[in-house]
């Protein structure tokens, strides 16, 4: 028998995420982003219950193969550009949109000998300062861009780093307005964050990526609760083994946890190679046969702790959800001092992924 560690995707949360976005944003388009394996998911097993979008974003070249190959016909936007010039090659035969971030990635366009003029997305650094051109510089870029036949139809691009908090967006939209007024072009900026809260980021194009797979941007979930998203990913395992504690007993590596009275743990079937993180301090919320608890003592590497004081009768083969519908993986994130995109796209290659459509679902676990 397998471990029992397993994460189902609940496929259909896609068509209820995508048009939640949707809602939110009703005059663009949609580039729904799929990068890092679609966040941990899988392209493969996902791309299809998104194929209601207007195109995918990705940055690996290899993964746009992979989606064209898989029968996507639609645009795909390489988000981060190319990396070397040899890479116009596949960029020109699978028909990708790509961005283009600094003037080496210009000269190779205009001396590639290419079927068809490129689609591409001119990057604009809003304040970020990651990729980009400088905003003084946009109108050049852009008068250069339009003299190249190898270059089609042009998109502004730029990315935000506080649409997810208190900060908001104000500061790069106000330098995005400056620059965009000597440029006549269509507008693509909003991430997630952007979609859900900063309806003035739309333009003709959202980019939103982990909300399509129910989770939040910001780290809590309480922040999308109300909107109607619908987590993707549940990561389940089972209890495989039971210990009575002692007042004093201490639990697993280091002894960091140790019981102040007699008490009762569950070894659950998950640990850091799985993908769950090894900083969770005790306490980190664990939902164990229907009962929320928390985990006791270090993460190891494939088994983990779980108080079951709350859940006496939870034996071995009781179902323990890591994270996923009854149990926002944010609330893990939380408490282990990361985010939902880092324990997604953490997800080891070693757990089994079960795809469940749309007849399996109310089906208890
Ligand atoms: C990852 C990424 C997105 C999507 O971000 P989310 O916060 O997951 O919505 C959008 N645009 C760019 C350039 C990205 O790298």
């Amino acid at each position: 028998m397998p471990r029992p560690i397993t994460a189902t995707l609940h496929l259909e949360a896609f068509e209820n995420n995508l048009q939640v976005v949707r809602r939110f944003a009703p005059t663009a388009k949609v580039w729904s982003v799929v990068k890092a394996n679609a966040y941990g998911h899988g392209l493969k097993n996902v791309w299809r219950n998104l194929a209601q979008t207007e195109g995918f974003a990705l940055l690996d070249l290899a993964e746009a193969v992979l989606l064209r190959e898989s029968g996507w016909q639609g645009p795909i936007l390489l988000l981060e550009g190319f990396f070397q010039p040899e890479d116009l090659l596949l960029i020109d035969r699978y028909r990708l949109t790509t961005a283009v971030n600094s003037d080496w990635q210009l000269r190779a366009i205009a001396e590639a000998r290419l079927q068809a003029p490129l689609e591409v997305y001119l990057k604009l650094n809003s304040g970020m300062n990651r990729l980009g051109f400088a905003p003084e510089r946009l109108h050049n870029i852009w008068l250069q861009a339009q003299e190249l036949r190898n270059i089609g139809s042009m998109t502004l691009m730029s990315h935000f780093a506080t649409a997810d908090s208190a900060e908001g967006v104000a500061q790069q939209m106000a330098t995005i307005e400056r620059a965009a007024a000597a440029v006549a072009l269509p507008r693509c900026l909003a991430n997630s964050a952007a979609t859900l809260w900063h309806p003035s980021t739309h333009g003709s194009w959202v980019r939103p990526g982990i909300i399509l797979y129910g989770v939040s941007p910001t780290g809590h979930w309480s922040d999308i609760a109300e909107t109607g998203l619908q987590p993707v990913m549940t990561l389940s395992s089972e209890i495989i083994g039971i210990q009575r504690l002692k007042q004093g007993d201490r639990v697993g590596y280091g002894g960091s946890y140790t019981a102040l009275g007699p008490q009762q743990i569950g070894v659950v079937a998950c640990g850091y190679a799985d993908g769950y993180p090894r900083h969770a301090p005790s306490g980190t919320p664990v939902w164990v046969g229907g009962v929320l608890t928390g985990t006791v003592g270090t993460v190891s590497m494939d088994m983990m702790m779980v108080d079951l004081t709350p859940c006496p009768q939870a034996t071995i083969g009781t179902k323990v959800e890591l994270w996923g519908r009854n149990l926002p993986v944010d609330d893990v994130a939380t408490t282990a001092g990361t985010l939902g995109y880092e324990l997604l796209t953490g997800l080891a290659a070693r757990v089994t992924v079960n795809c469940l459509n749309q007849a399996d679902y109310g089906v208890q676990q």
